[in-house]
């Protein structure tokens, strides 16, 4: 049996998430895993519904019988193999999580620290993967579905409750996943695993998105430093970065329905509307540092010195989170992608390859976390061929149709077709759409600039084709951010392209006939804007 809730903050804010248990048979006890981003839960409340119950007679192997099981086994060996002699060397993923990437990102200059102002803090030792590895119970396979050897799904047990409504009892907290160590910790300048970890539960418990209760958290702190926002304006919360008592007492609001917390919970989009609206600050500013597009709070990556990622986030159709397209590491690491055309592609082909993961109800986790011994000597190592190559035998395998990796594709490309256009019909999904603020490109302050003085100056000189000898700090961050925002149109023009849309980022018709998607009710919505 297991149990889909929302929480009551979704009572009260438009970030509410989804709770689904599952029974943790190793440590006898009911478990959650989060479905946290785009609102759901405040929408399972709005629509008067407290949790749905799902019951099945029993859980085992083959209960959607399938047509080739032996085939499916065989891929399931060489994936436990994998994790077995693999995991620890590349991911650790089955003692870390995803937590493991904390310090990564750190070293990478990719963590969002102070709200994506910059990518790295000497406190970040304090929340390392090694910190999170001691915190999580060891010992216990933590795979949160039947046979998943990757285990991620950690979980910090006997935990004690320092603050709240369930003070002093000794709870077991989901998590933290990779993406909370980032959002409930340095992104607001708090390097303390159990602020973390108790703000963590609480998310959970009050049915929160954690990532985007840190965005929105990193928003109202850097308006509160900049005197956007006051303790008048709070309600006598001092939200300065690193202030870990105000911003959990500004969580505890929320959950209780009260105070600042009760506006904070609006996101990151309604209150930077609010203070524009009440000549709170400069609007340009709020604009620029307001991390939210189509309305959803960033995701934990820094998009700052990689264009693909910034094209991954904001063109997405359901608002910036990674679950579409991670393109950092390929991008600015690894610099496989240097051209616009191979961007593009790259902003072509993963979107849909992740979107495929979501129609098959798979966990995208095992493509790529933990990759064949020899997939660095194949094609194309950042699609893991091997691994595309067991999801389509999977697929035959269970139900018996002809299928290949391209057909995989077109499939998704269908539906986020289908989807963009479904978005054109409520008003949104053309170019405008996804704009992103600034901060996701470029330094918006002078002391995010003088922070990394070194790499712009050059990036002025050798990519810009302006010098910046002599020129103020002012002078300098303006031509950057002409340089990047051109970038980002010219990224804009190349992926419409390559997806088959128009300017405006409008499916055009004679790829809907392509695709098979030309179906009368869709031509009709994009019909008017073939021209755009
Ligand atoms: S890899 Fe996916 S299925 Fe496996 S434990 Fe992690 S989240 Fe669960």
């Amino acid at each position: 049996m297991a149990v889909v809730s929302a929480g009551t903050a979704a009572d009260f804010s438009l970030i509410g998430m989804l709770n689904f248990s599952f029974y943790d048979s190793k440590r006898k006890k009911v478990r959650l895993k989060q479905a946290g981003r785009g609102g759901i839960g405040t929408v399972l409340r709005n629509k008067k519904i407290k949790a749905l119950v799902a019951k099945v007679p029993g859980v085992k192997g083959n209960l959607n019988n399938v047509v080739d099981l032996k085939a499916i086994m065989e891929r399931g060996q060489r994936f436990n193999r994998e994790m077995r002699e693999l995991d620890d060397s590349q991911a650790e993923m089955r003692t870390k999580g995803t937590a493991h990437l904390t310090n990564v990102m750190n070293d990478y200059d990719l963590l969002p620290v102070h709200n994506f102002k910059f990518g790295n803090h000497p406190e970040a030792d304090k929340i390392h993967g090694e910190v999170w590895k001691s915190k999580f119970t060891q010992g216990i396979p933590d795979g949160c579905w039947i046979g998943c050897n990757m285990a991620c799904a950690k979980g910090v047990d006997n935990y004690l409750l320092r603050t709240g409504p369930y003070k002093g009892q000794s709870v077991i907290v989901d998590g933290p996943e990779y993406e909370t160590t980032s959002s409930l910790g340095s992104i607001a300048g708090i390097f303390n695993p159990d602020f973390t970890i108790e703000s963590n539960f609480y998310c959970d418990t009050y049915g929160i998105c954690t990532i985007s209760w840190g965005t929105i958290l990193g928003f109202v702190m850097e308006c509160f430093e900049n005197g956007v926002l006051n303790e008048e304006r709070t309600g006598g919360l001092k939200l300065n970065f690193g202030n870990a008592d105000a911003a959990m007492e500004l969580l505890h609001q929320l959950g209780r329905g009260e105070g600042f917390g009760v506006t904070a919970g609006l996101g990151v989009r309604k209150l930077k509307e609010m203070f524009i609206a009440n000549g709170w600050g400069d609007p340009q500013f709020l604009k620029d540092i307001a991390m939210e597009n189509k309305g959803l709070e960033y995701s934990q990556y820094v998009s700052k010195e990689s264009l693909a990622q910034q094209g991954g986030y904001a063109m997405t159709n359901k608002g910036p989170q990674h679950d579409e397209a991670w393109l950092i590491f390929m991008d600015m690491v690894n610099n496989q992608i240097p051209t616009f055309e191979a961007k593009a592609e790259a902003l072509h082909y993963f979107p849909m390859f992740r979107t495929w993961f979501g129609l098959m109800g798979l966990c995208k986790l095992p493509w790529n976390d933990v990759e064949p011994e020899n997939n660095h000597e194949t094609d194309e190592p950042a699609k893991v061929p091997e691994h595309v190559d067991n999801y389509v035998t999977i697929y035959k395998a269970v139900t018996g149709k002809d299928f290949d990796k391209h057909e995989m594709i077109r499939m998704s490309e269908r539906v986020y077709n289908f989807q963009r256009i479904f978005n054109l019909r409520r008003g949104y999904g053309v170019r405008k759409h996804d704009a992103q603020p600034y901060r996701a490109a470029g330094p918006v302050t002078a002391e995010e600039y003088l922070s990394r003085q070194e790499r712009y100056d050059k990036q002025l000189l050798e990519l810009a084709g302006f010098d910046p000898a002599g020129k103020t700090v002012e002078e300098k961050m303006a031509k950057l951010r002409e340089y990047r925002e051109n970038r980002y149109e010219q990224l804009l023009d190349a992926v419409y392209l390559r997806r088959g849309w128009t300017k405006n980022g409008v499916p055009k018709i004679s790829h809907l006939q392509n695709l098979g998607m030309d179906l009368p009710e869709l031509i009709e919505l994009v019909a008017p804007h073939q021209e755009d």
